[in-house]
């Protein structure tokens, strides 16, 4: 039989996708990476799943994980050959599990993200991991890019909300470590190692994730600053101020806010004038355990200083909940609004939060040496010292131009990532987007050791191959 009809046999024709109805999976959503599938397989159950990626393994096909396939780096998306089997989680979308005692609850990877959220609020917690394609990604790959987003400040990553995994290995076997411990130091964290691979090693096929009480009240405010350095100002003063209520530090260049409401008319930027132009803005969020008044009463006292010491020019604090919700808009609009700014050099880099407006001033000033006039595109988490530090092209230049220069911008940016002690992947991963930057930032110990347990985890080098590593 062919693996085909082995498929077919195992999981149902309607399940094992080929032609035209594989189409919409072999292509991540920017359309910067196409490819080809042998099938699209939607296992129902882990145990269809594993059973599937034995099946993979005896005909020797490549399996490339996906669940939302929102993903940045390419990492969802096989390569043309066609040899590959792409394994959807989409049917894997069950909540197993809420546990209010142990503030857990157990997922299946196909979960959408905005799904857990609403679980854990109609048990009365929170599920705080947020990001901007919150009703599309999946748990498993937020789990598998180790992603972040807007409130890693407060509760840290994927990585650090996880406490147990069940994983399908590449070999097709089921391991259940979907354990609820906050303490278990009983030998190497596989856990750790599935977290943040990027379907390199094996199918996540569930979590056990931890919960948290939901804060009584927040405050949110965007406000306007001079320069990047205020920022960082501003930063460590709110931290001292609000410890850890502070959940929430992004960090805008004037031009995304402002290609926001050019390409979003809806949307409005709360100020006039001067301060609607600003060079930079900041979006903040404290989020308090006691009341509306405790929580307004820090913030106001925070920010009327930071007033006074010349770091804001101008605030705008949300009244309720749907300003608030309307100032993170603008901020999650960001991503579609660079549309409309052009095509990008895109990095995602993080860099000890003391050197980023160092790291800024000094590679911008490279860039503009070297590619006179290129825009510089800045936004992020800067409460995790993570900026999407983007480069757009100079007036009359066409994108293809700037796009030809990609490999050397990515030079510039990432050997400056590197002088100030910073990461060329700060959340999105590697995928294929940086897989050949990896060696030159990384040392040979480091990239020794990460082949030894992919060729431990994977010996048959048939998940996700030509993703984070070269062949
Ligand atoms: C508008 C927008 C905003 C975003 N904002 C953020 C942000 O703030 N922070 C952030 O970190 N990311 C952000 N992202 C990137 C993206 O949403 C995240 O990387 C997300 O975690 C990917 O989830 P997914 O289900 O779409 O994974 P996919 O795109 O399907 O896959 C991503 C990678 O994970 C692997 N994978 C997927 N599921 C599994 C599984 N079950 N087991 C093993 N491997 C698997 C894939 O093989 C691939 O390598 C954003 C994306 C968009 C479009």
């Amino acid at each position: 039989m062919t693996l085909l009809s082995e498929l077919q046999a195992l999981l149902g024709a309607s399940h094992v996708l080929t032609g035209e109805d594989a189409e919409s999976y072999v292509q991540d959503w920017r359309r910067r990476y196409r490819g080809a599938a042998l099938a699209v397989i939607r296992p129902g159950s882990t145990e269809e799943a594993a059973a599937a990626v034995k099946l993979c393994a005896r005909h020797g096909a490549p399996i490339v994980p996906q669940g939302g396939n929102t993903g940045l780096c390419g990492g969802a998306t096989p390569d043309g050959s066609g040899s590959a089997v792409l394994l959807s989680t989409a049917r894997l979308n069950r909540v197993r599990a809420i546990d209010t005692d142990n503030d857990t609850i157990t997922v299946e990877a196909g979960c959408v993200l905005q799904a857990v959220q609403e679980a854990a609020a109609q048990a009365g917690r929170l599920f705080p991991l947020s990001l901007a394609a919150e009703g599309s990604c999946t748990i498993g790959g937020n789990l598998a890019t180790n992603a972040g987003g807007t409130q890693v400040l407060r509760y840290g990553n994927t990585r650090d909300l996880t406490l147990g995994l069940e994983v399908v290995t590449a070999e097709g076997e089921i391991w259940n470590g979907l354990r609820g411990l906050r303490k278990d130091n009983t030998g190497y964290d596989l856990r750790d190692l599935y977290i943040g691979s990027e379907g390199t090693l094996g199918v996540i096929t569930a979590a056990t994730l931890k919960l948290f009480p939901r804060p009584v009240a927040s405050c949110t405010a965007l406000l306007t600053l001079d320069s990047i350095d205020d920022a960082v100002e501003l930063l460590s003063r709110a931290r001292a101020g609000f410890g850890a209520s502070l959940t929430g530090f992004e960090l805008m260049g004037g031009d995304c806010l402002q290609a926001v409401v050019r390409l979003f008319p809806q949307q409005r930027l709360p100020f006039e004038g001067e301060s609607a132009a600003s060079p930079w803005f900041a979006l903040l969020e404290l989020s308090d355990s006691e009341s509306e008044e405790h929580a307004r009463e820090r913030f106001e006292t925070v920010l009327g200083e930071a007033i006074e010491a010349g770091l804001v020019k101008d605030a705008a604090i949300a009244a309720n909940v749907a300003q608030s919700k309307a100032l993170w808009h603008l901020r999650e609009s960001i991503p579609l609004a660079e549309a409309e700014l052009g095509k990008s050099v895109k990095h995602d880099v993080s860099i000890p939060i003391s050197a980023i407006a160092g790291f800024v001033h000094k590679t911008n000033a490279l860039l503009q040496a070297r590619f006179p006039g290129v825009r510089h595109v800045i936004f992020g988490h800067l409460g995790d010292g993570n900026l999407h530090y983007n480069v757009a092209s100079a007036a009359g230049q066409t994108e293809s131009e700037l796009l030809a220069l990609q490999s050397e911008i990515y030079g510039v940016v990432h050997d400056s990532v590197q002088a100030h002690a910073g990461s060329i992947s700060a959340e999105h991963g590697v995928g294929q987007l940086k897989r050949d930057e990896l060696p030159r930032y990384k040392s040979a110990v480091e990239l020794a050791l990460m082949r030894r347990i992919k060729r431990a985890l994977d010996p048959q080098g048939l998940m996700n191959p030509g993703k984070v590593l070269q062949a």
